[in-house]
């Protein structure tokens, strides 16, 4: 493993990660992959393994840990080969639980935080809606105060983890006149009235659940705003860079499983007297591949690096999401090329991996999306800063 970024303690985890990974959640996952729903109980064991709280503070039950442990979880994810289970875990972790830490009060913080770290509350979060999830200035929700309380009324999609969370961190206009600037954030309790969610179908990720959310006229306390009323649009681009590069690092982490399986396929299948691994054709092909997935990986442990210094990385974090998912789905078509009639078959990884890893430059931003930002960025030499 790479020991400009990793020590001995982040090996370690590492190891203890793989181990956990292989006893608790592998003899699940087909299981899992086939209901399209996780058992309850493994939200626990992550919770008491501590794996929820790796970069939280210790004040709430986290370990305060830096980045690169969450590189290493999100890479081992991956490695179990269940898009759908790795996308509920980090949506948990990264979507919902990023929001409350940052912008959540102290009260937020206990009620919320503090048990989504131990395993016992499920988070989501909800932005996408049915009428556009790229355009995030225009959603449609709204959040209208009256007293002591706001009323939300609206629908939102796609949203991963929207059936069985307990709580959603929900975003939603509230100046709707101001467009971006008049957003803001909201934790609602699932029990809350006048919450409704339907399960949708889907190519991959099977494992997860993802939710269409209605919203009819729901009731909730103004205590339940997180950080400042209509500052929502800003918090929501400023967690985009750490959400992008966990992206990116799936990427290169699912693209590498692929290329490991193949090779080791490629060393004991026999075509025409020899193994596949010694046919230059294929020999070639791979070591492009491989040489894709190492230039995206070690671009990302970079920005890991610079993120975890506390720099703003929201340009390179997006260029991270934008190539690392297109190497994926490259590598993983051409790992399942190299398996033939074996790479087509359930009974293999590479069918699961292929329809799992098509989300990728779909989900959290579009390529074509994340494409506009970096022209902004690079062309017109905008600047993006950190919400205050
Ligand atoms: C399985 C799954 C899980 C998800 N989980 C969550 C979640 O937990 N929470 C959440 O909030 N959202 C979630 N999403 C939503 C996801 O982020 C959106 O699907 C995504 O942002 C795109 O929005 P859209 O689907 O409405 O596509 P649209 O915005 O309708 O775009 C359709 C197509 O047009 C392109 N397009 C749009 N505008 C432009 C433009 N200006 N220039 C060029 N091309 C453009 C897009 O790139 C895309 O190809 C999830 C989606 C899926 C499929």
């Amino acid at each position: 493993m790479n020991n400009m970024y990793f020590t001995e303690e982040h090996n370690l985890f590492r190891k203890s990660l793989q181990d956990f990974l292989k006893k608790e959640v592998v003899p699940h996952i087909d299981k899992w992959e086939k209901t399209g729903s996780i058992d309850r109980f493994i939200w626990k064991k992550f919770g008491e393994m501590g794996f929820f709280g790796i970069n939280y503070p210790e004040k709430y039950g986290g370990l305060n840990l830096d980045l690169f442990y969450t590189v290493i979880l999100q890479e081992e994810l991956q490695k179990i080969n269940s898009g759908g289970f790795a996308a509920a875990i980090w949506a948990h972790v990264y979507l919902a639980m990023t929001h409350l830490n940052a912008e959540g009060d102290e009260t937020i913080k206990e009620n919320y935080l503090a048990p989504s770290i131990a395993g016992d509350k499920i988070g989501c979060l909800c932005i996408s809606e049915p009428s556009g999830g790229s355009d995030v200035a225009g959603m449609r929700t709204t959040a209208v105060k009256e007293g002591d309380s706001y009323f939300i009324n609206g629908s939102k999609t796609f949203i991963t983890n929207g059936i069985y969370s307990d709580y959603l961190v929900v975003a939603a206009k509230t100046k709707p006149e101001l467009g971006n600037k008049g957003m803001s954030i909201f934790v609602v309790d699932r029990e809350t009235p006048g919450i409704t969610a339907s399960k949708l179908d889907k190519l991959g990720w099977r494992a997860s659940d993802t939710a269409e959310i209605a919203f009819d006229n729901v009731k909730i306390p103004t205590s339940n705003l997180l950080g400042e009323e209509n500052n929502g649009f800003a918090y929501i681009m400023q967690h985009f860079a750490l959400e992008r590069l966990v992206m990116g690092i799936n990427a290169h982490a699912r693209a590498e499983y692929a290329l490991d399986y193949a090779s080791q396929y490629m060393s004991e299948r026999i075509a025409f007297g020899k193994s596949l691994d010694k046919y230059q054709a294929l020999r070639h092909k791979y070591v492009d591949l491989y040489s894709d997935m190492e230039v995206c990986k070690q671009f990302n442990y970079t920005v890991a690096y610079r993120l975890n210094r506390g720099e703003y990385v929201v340009k390179e974090a997006t260029m991270s999401k934008l190539k690392s998912t297109k190497m994926a789905d490259a590598v993983i078509y051409e790992c399942l090329q190299f398996l033939g009639g074996y790479g087509y078959m359930e009974e293999y990884p590479m069918a699961r991996l292929l329809r799992d890893s098509r989300l990728g430059p779909i989900g959290g931003g579009t390529s074509e999306i994340l494409r506009e930002i970096l022209s902004k960025m690079i062309l017109d030499k905008k600047e993006y800063k950190p919400a205050t």
